[in-house]
């Protein structure tokens, strides 16, 4: 008997699908390939993701995790032959419990519905992302995604209390901590936080509840240079609740005007840079002094030449979405890049690439924006033409560049397969053997997403 035979007798026809599985689970964002899964798993419980990788491990068959399929790095996508194991119909919130501020959540679970029942309970859940409608909490943990408010909160990681997964032999580990303090041995969560599915299957997860802000005030600050940012970047972190410091460069600045109706930039910034502030407290009349007051220094000392100052939701809104916009609708071979570096050196970074790339494609353009204050940059460019070739050229010359910088490859979008060539540029022999190491011993039959990361 073959592994979908043993895998549609445990399960029945309700939960694998062999035959005609819908495209939607062919792919992610990342535009890798689409490749149709030998069958497709959509478990309602527990125990039936671990008889479905108990069967799978026996026959070694292989299994490609699927959330809400919004990665950028392939990790979700099938390689022929796999099965695809979705999560999708494992959702909803088990508990909030308001005395230990946490809440227990389903890994199938939409980031955005879990932020609605933590706000719902007057808490925050304070990691976000573009992707929230879509994007689920567990590929959020399996690829300890990032986002918006990691100046303040950390990535999603830092949010995790305790977890529970499901490992390649249908061994299932609870791990439901909910205490902030506890060194009761190793922490065995983080196995499976940021690995991209590659150790187990993620099917609960606690998080770390915060008390919800009363007000998010939110500006927008034309500066001159990426000197006059750093200054102001300096000012806003002695802020506690600084929550978001964000900054565009000016032809992403100006492409989103274009390309995105309805938005329209409320200031010129120019050939500078343009830096997005948000802070989240309970005092909003005092946080628009408070932002107002710092915008006046700072257009005296000469560091912000024109500031816009949101004062509604639909204000904030338009600012958040000209930096969540992203360029993308129909800008021909433009590549991503989300790669970590010191915050104080993004900006030759983004100039470095640019000049190398010139060198060789004078026609390129780079749109660049990011969480600059994580050390975060989104690093876009393109040369005018989708030549397969001479995207791995382009990704060669931006990856080395990140080497020399001693950068991250993959900031938060995880490696995936996207990113797998280029690991060594950010990681050591003796790292990458470890984490071999690590995979060899959770998963000896290599069947969890098989030719990811490591
Ligand atoms: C518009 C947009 C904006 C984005 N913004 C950000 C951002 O600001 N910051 C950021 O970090 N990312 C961002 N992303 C990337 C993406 O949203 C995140 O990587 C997200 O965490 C993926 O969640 P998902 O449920 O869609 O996972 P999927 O894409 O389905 O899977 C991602 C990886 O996690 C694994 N996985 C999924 N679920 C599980 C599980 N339950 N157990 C084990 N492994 C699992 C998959 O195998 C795969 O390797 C953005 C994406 C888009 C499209």
């Amino acid at each position: 008997m073959t592994a979908i035979e043993a895998l549609v007798r445990e399960l029945g026809d309700d939960i694998v699908s062999v035959d005609d599985v819908s495209e939607r689970y062919h792919s992610d964002w990342s535009g890798t390939s689409p490749t149709a899964p030998l069958a497709l798993v959509r478990p309602r419980t527990i125990e039936q993701v671990a008889t479905t990788l108990a069967i799978c491990d026996r026959h070694g068959q292989t299994v490609v995790t699927q959330g809400g399929l919004t990665g950028l790095a392939g990790g979700a996508v099938p390689r022929p032959g796999d099965v695809a194991l979705s999560l999708e119909r494992m959702t909803g919130v088990e508990e909030i419990d308001a005395a230990a501020a946490t809440m227990t959540v389903w890994a199938g679970t939409t980031l955005e519905v879990a932020q609605q029942a933590a706000l719902g309970a007057g808490f925050e859940l304070t990691y976000d992302l573009g992707a929230r409608g879509t994007a689920t909490v567990g590929g959020n943990v399996a690829t300890n995604a990032g986002g918006n408010r990691v100046i303040r909160y950390g990535m999603t990681r830092e949010h995790v209390l305790g977890l529970e997964a499901v490992l390649a032999d249908g061994t299932v580990v609870s791990s439901l901590n909910k205490l902030l303090k506890n060194n009761a041995g190793y922490d065995l969560k983080q196995l499976f936080i940021g690995t991209e599915g590659t150790l187990g299957v993620v099917t609960r997860v606690v998080f770390r509840l915060r008390p919800a802000p009363a007000a998010r005030t939110t500006a927008l600050l034309a500066c001159a240079d990426y000197a006059a940012v750093l200054e102001n970047l300096a000012s806003f972190r002695r802020v506690p609740h600084l929550t978001a410091f964000e900054v565009m460069w000016p032809n992403y600045y100006e492409v989103i005007a274009e390309r995105r109706g309805g938005i329209t930039p409320p200031i010129d910034i120019g050939a500078g840079r343009a830096a997005l502030v948000e802070l989240s407290g309970d005092d909003a009349d005092g946080d628009l002094v408070l932002i107002e007051s710092m915008i006046g220094r700072a257009i005296e000392a000469g560091t912000v030449s024109d500031a816009f100052l949101a004062r509604s939701v639909a204000d904030t809104e338009a600012i958040w979405a000209m930096r969540e916009a992203g360029p993308t609708d129909g800008i021909v071979g433009l590549l991503h890049f989300d790669v970590g570096l010191s915050t104080g050196d993004i900006d030759r970074f983004v100039g470095t690439v640019e000049q190398r790339l010139g060198a060789r494609w004078p026609d390129v353009v780079v749109y660049a924006f990011g969480h600059i204050a994580d050390g975060n940059v989104h690093c876009n460019p393109t040369v005018g033409t989708d030549d397969v070739e001479v995207a791995e050229q382009i990704e060669a010359i931006v990856y080395d560049t990140v080497a020399e910088f001693a950068g991250s490859v993959s900031a938060e979008h995880g490696i995936g397969t996207v990113k797998k060539p280029y690991l060594d540029r950010s990681r050591s022999t003796a790292e990458i053997s470890l984490m071999r190491r690590v995979k060899d011993t959770l998963d000896p039959n290599g069947i969890l997403n098989p030719g990811k990361v490591v």
